[in-house]
C-alpha cells in the first residue's frame, strides 16, 4: 500500500506502507497534515495558560503550540501532569516552561506573567484556564466553599488579566485575553450558586475589559463550555442516568472534547480573531438554546 507523504523538504512524495500498520500510519499522517496545515497562525507568539495540566487547559496548551506559540505551563498541584503538557508542546515543535503557580493567590498572579517575560522573552496570549466547582445547596454554602470557587475562577482571573495588561501596556504590545468562563456564565445551575456567581462576574468583566482595554489593542473574549469530557466531570460521567439525562437535553447528543474547545481558543488568539473582542463563545452542542415550553 502507497500514501501521501511529506519528506524532509516538506515535499510531497509517495512511500510504501505494511497492510498491518496500515490504520495507524494513515491516522500518524493525519495528525502529521493537520499540524502542517495549521502551522504559522502563532508563530513567535507566547502564551500563558493556567491549569494547563489537564483538560481543557491541556488541550489549548498543546493546540496553542501546535499553531507556532510557546507556552508557559501553569499547575498547582501536580507537577507530572503539568510535564506531560510540556511534553505534548515540545512534540508540537514549541517551548514549554512550567512554573507552579496557585491562581488564588496574587503573588503568584503577577509572578507567572513575569516568568513568561523572563523565560520566555515576552507575553501576548493570556488564556485563563484554570477552574474549580463545588456541589452544595445555597442555605449550605461556608465561607471557605464560596471564598475557594470565587478566588480560583474570579479573583486568579481578574489579578492575571491585570498583571499581563501591566506588562502589555508597560512595552506598548497589544495582547489577547481568552477566558474559558461556562454556559453557566448564563445559564442556570441549582446547587452551583458559587460557580454560577464566579462565571457570571467572569462574563461581566469580560465585557467591561473588552471596552476599557480595546484602546491598547487587547482584545477580551470568553469561551463559554457546556459539558466538556474531563476530569472535572469525573463524577457525572460514573452516573449514567445523570449522563443520559444530560445528553438528552444537548441537540448534538454527546459531550464535547477539550481539542474542540482549543480549536475557538486559537482561533480567537490567532490573526483571524483580530477583530473580535467582549464577546462569548458558546461551545455546548446546543445545550444553552435547548428550552422547551412545558
Ligand atoms: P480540569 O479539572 O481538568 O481543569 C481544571 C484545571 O485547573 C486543573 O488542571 C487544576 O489543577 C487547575 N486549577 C484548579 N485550581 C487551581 C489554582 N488555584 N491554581 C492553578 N490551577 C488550578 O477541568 P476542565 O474541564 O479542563 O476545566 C477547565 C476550565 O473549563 C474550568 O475553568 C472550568 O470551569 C471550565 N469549564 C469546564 C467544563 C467542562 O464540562 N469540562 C464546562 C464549562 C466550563
Amino acid at each position: 500500500m502507497e500514501r501521501d507523504c511529506f519528506d524532509d523538504n516538506e515535499e510531497l512524495c509517495r512511500e510504501e506502507i505494511s497492510e498491518e500498520n496500515a490504520g495507524e500510519e494513515i491516522y500518524k499522517e493525519k495528525r502529521v497534515s493537520e499540524r502542517i496545515n495549521m502551522a504559522g497562525r502563532l508563530d513567535g507568539k507566547i502564551a500563558v495558560v493556567t491549569g494547563s495540566g489537564s483538560g481543557i487547559g491541556q488541550a489549548i496548551a498543546e493546540r496553542l503550540a501546535q499553531e507556532g506559540a510557546n507556552c508557559v505551563v501553569d499547575y498547582r498541584d501536580h507537577v507530572e501532569e503539568a510535564q506531560a503538557t510540556r511534553d505534548k508542546i515540545e512534540a508540537a515543535g514549541g517551548k514549554a516552561v512550567m512554573v507552579h503557580a496557585d491562581v488564588s493567590v496574587l503573588a503568584d498572579c503577577t509572578n507567572l506573567i513575569e516568568q513568561a517575560w523572563a523565560q520566555l522573552g515576552s507575553c501576548d496570549i493570556l488564556v485563563n484556564n484554570a477552574g474549580i466547582e463545588k456541589e452544595a445547596d445555597f442555605v449550605d454554602v461556608t465561607e471557605a466553599d464560596y471564598d475557594a470557587v470565587l478566588n480560583v475562577n474570579l479573583k486568579g482571573a481578574f489579578f492575571l488579566t491585570q498583571a499581563f495588561v501591566r506588562k502589555l501596556q508597560a512595552a506598548k504590545k497589544p495582547g489577547r485575553v481568552i477566558n474559558i468562563s461556562s454556559v453557566h456564565e448564563d445559564m442556570v445551575f441549582p446547587h452551583f450558586s458559587t460557580y454560577c456567581a464566579s462565571k457570571g462576574g467572569m462574563r461581566m468583566l469580560m465585557r467591561d475589559l473588552a471596552v476599557e482595554l480595546g484602546p491598547l489593542g487587547i482584545t477580551v473574549n470568553n469561551i463559554a463550555p457546556g459539558a466538556i469530557n474531563t476530569p472535572i466531570n469525573k463524577s457525572l460521567l460514573a452516573d449514567k442516568p445523570k449522563l443520559d439525562a444530560l445528553l438528552a437535553n444537548i441537540p448534538l447528543g454527546r459531550l464535547g472534547n477539550p481539542e474542540e474547545v482549543a480549536g475557538v481558543a486559537a482561533f480567537l488568539a490567532s490573526d483571524d480573531g483580530s477583530y473580535v473582542t467582549g464577546s462569548t463563545y458558546f461551545l455546548d452542542g446546543g445545550l444553552i438554546r435547548n428550552y422547551h415550553e412545558q
